[in-house]
Parts: C-alpha cells; structure tokens; sequence
C-alpha cells in the first residue's frame, strides 16, 4: 500500500519505520522530527498523504489533529482512510471522521496501548472505531504495527476504549501505591503483600505486571528509579481525557476525577513529570495522613 504518516515522533516513528520494513511505500511528514530510515520525507501533511491508500496520523492532541486533518483530507484519493493512531478526546476523533466521510473517505479512530517498546517491536494493541469496511482494509497494517487491534464499535469507540481502560490504569495504580504505602505503616513486609494480593480478590495488572515496589514482583520502572515506562505526565492526559469524556455525557466517575485531580498535583506542582507514573508509590510512602 501507498502510506501517507503524519506525527514521526517517539511512537509515530518507529510505527512508519515498521510498515516501510514490510514492504509499504511509507511517505513521512513531521514538523520537527527526522524520518526514520526507509521512509521518504516530504514537506507538509498534505504532500505525504497524496495519492496514499492510506493516511495515517499520530500527533500530540486532538486540536493538532483537526488541524492536520483539514490539510491531509482533500489530499487523499475518494475511497482512502484516515487513520488517527493518536490519543485525543472523543469529540475530535468523532469531528475528523465526520469531515473524513463527507469528503468520501473512510476513517478510523485507532488508539493504541503498548508504548515505545510495544512501536519498536511492533507489539502494540490498536482499539479501534470506524466502519467494519474500513477496519479490515487497514487490519494488514495493524498486524505489522501491532499484535492486536480490537474493533470497538463506530467513530470515537476506539479513543472510549482507550480512556475507559486507562481511567481504570490510573484508579487500580493509585490504589495499588496506597496499600503498598498503609503496608510500610502497618509493619507489614511489602514481599509478604505483594505474594498476598497478587493471587487474592486485590490483584491488578498495577500488581502482577507492573508492581509499584521496588524489588518486588516482576521487573517494572520501579526497579530503575520509576524512569518510564509510561510517564505520569501522560497518564495525567488520558486521565483528562476521561474527565472531558465523562462531563460531555454527563457520566459520574468519582474516583477517576480523584486520580485525574492527585496526578495533576503530582506532574504540575510536584516531582512527578519525567518519573513513571508508578512513582505515586515513593509519593504516597513518603506522607501522613494530614499531609495537604
Ligand atoms: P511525540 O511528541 O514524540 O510525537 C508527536 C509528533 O508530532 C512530534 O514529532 C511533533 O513534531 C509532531 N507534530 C506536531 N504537530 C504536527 C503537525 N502539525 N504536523 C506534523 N507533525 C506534527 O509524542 P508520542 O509519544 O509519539 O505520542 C504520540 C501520540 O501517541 C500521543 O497522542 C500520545 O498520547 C499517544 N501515545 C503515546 C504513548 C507513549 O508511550 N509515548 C503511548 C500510547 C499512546
């Protein structure tokens, strides 16, 4: 296929680096970042998505999105589809398909779980939202990118998917840190939790894949000084995201507003930008109860 990649940033480049090592005639476009090796530069939006088959985009936020849309939807041929692999809100991702199809296009919201590793081994899972037509026309390159892609329902089902899932990450992670950080008070062994919870009615995927504590359970950022991984900055995104979703449709979410509200305090007025985001646990250990 003919691929137009927009956004060649930490995951958007090694995505388009993998499509071109399959074969795809890969044609790139970024404001500041360089392309990866087989991928051919171009210099604007509209020019990489010219006569693609497909347009794929992964940028930083849904105003960056709309924008870049409006560029690269007269530039694609009637019957292409725009896929978003970015995380944005549901509302952009809704307003760019609904330009998509009105100028004869297809398009997919198609966020993905995995991070920089799961880019680079092409290991990503993509929760996806569009039209089952175009799902399966771009399936072939989700299989190179990724090792799953989850049709989740119409536009703005995939970036709903991404949201809810990561709401639950932010909430079960928050929650992991404090029964880690209660356990240090109570005198009880974080080993002696850990071989606990990771087999009773607490288990999480915040205790058995990615345990907070250092030296405890499988190896995770906590085990290299909470360098991410995943950074607490973003989840703090894909928490405000949540939030933005939950009072468009007025939906009660009360402990995924608390962990939206604790991670802001953490990346914007404490130490947490830069760190994992299962530094909640040093955090968290490291105050009392009147703590503000
Ligand atoms: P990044 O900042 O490294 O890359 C974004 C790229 O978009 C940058 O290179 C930037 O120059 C480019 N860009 C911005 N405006 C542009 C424009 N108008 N035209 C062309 N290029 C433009 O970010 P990233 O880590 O690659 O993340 C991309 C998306 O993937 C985000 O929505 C993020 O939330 C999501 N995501 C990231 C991760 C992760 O671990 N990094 C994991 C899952 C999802």
């Amino acid at each position: 296929m003919q691929i137009g990649f927009i956004g060649l940033g930490n995951m958007g480049a090694p995505m388009a680096a993998n499509l071109a090592a399959a074969g795809h005639d890969v044609h790139g476009f970024d404001l500041a970042a360089p392309c990866p090796d087989g991928v051919t530069p171009t210099t604007s939006g509209a020019d990489a998505a010219k006569g693609a088959d497909v347009g794929i985009t992964m940028l930083p936020n849904g105003e960056i999105l709309r924008a870049v849309a409006a560029e690269v939807i007269p530039a694609l041929s009637p019957g292409a589809v725009l896929c978003d692999c970015s995380t944005v809100d549901v509302e952009s991702a809704r307003a760019v398909a609904a330009q998509a199809m009105a100028a004869g296009l297809e398009a997919l919201d198609a966020p993905v779980s995995g991070g920089v590793g799961g880019a680079q081994a092409g290991s990503l899972t993509f929760m996806v939202g569009g039209s089952e037509a175009a799902f399966a026309s771009v399936s072939p390159l989700f299989e190179i990118m990724g090792a799953r892609a989850v049709h989740c329902g119409d536009a703005g089902a995939g970036q709903a998917a991404k949201i809810c899932n990561n709401m639950i990450l932010g909430v079960t992670m928050i929650a992991t840190c404090e029964a880690f950080a209660l356990a240090d008070k109570l005198g009880l062994d974080r080993a002696r939790l850990y071989d606990v919870v990771s087999t009773a009615s607490g288990q999480s995927w915040s205790v058995t894949s990615y345990c907070p504590a250092p030296g405890v359970g499988p190896q995770s950022p906590a085990d290299n000084e909470y360098r991410p991984g995943f950074a607490a900055e973003l989840m703090l995104k894909d928490l405000t995201l949540a939030q933005a979703a939950a009072e468009m449709v007025d939906a009660d979410t009360p402990t995924g507003r608390l962990a939206s509200d604790l991670y802001r305090r953490f990346v914007e007025d404490e130490d947490g930008r830069g760190r994992d985001f299962s530094a909640m646990l040093p955090r968290l250990a490291g105050r009392g109860r009147d703590d503000a």
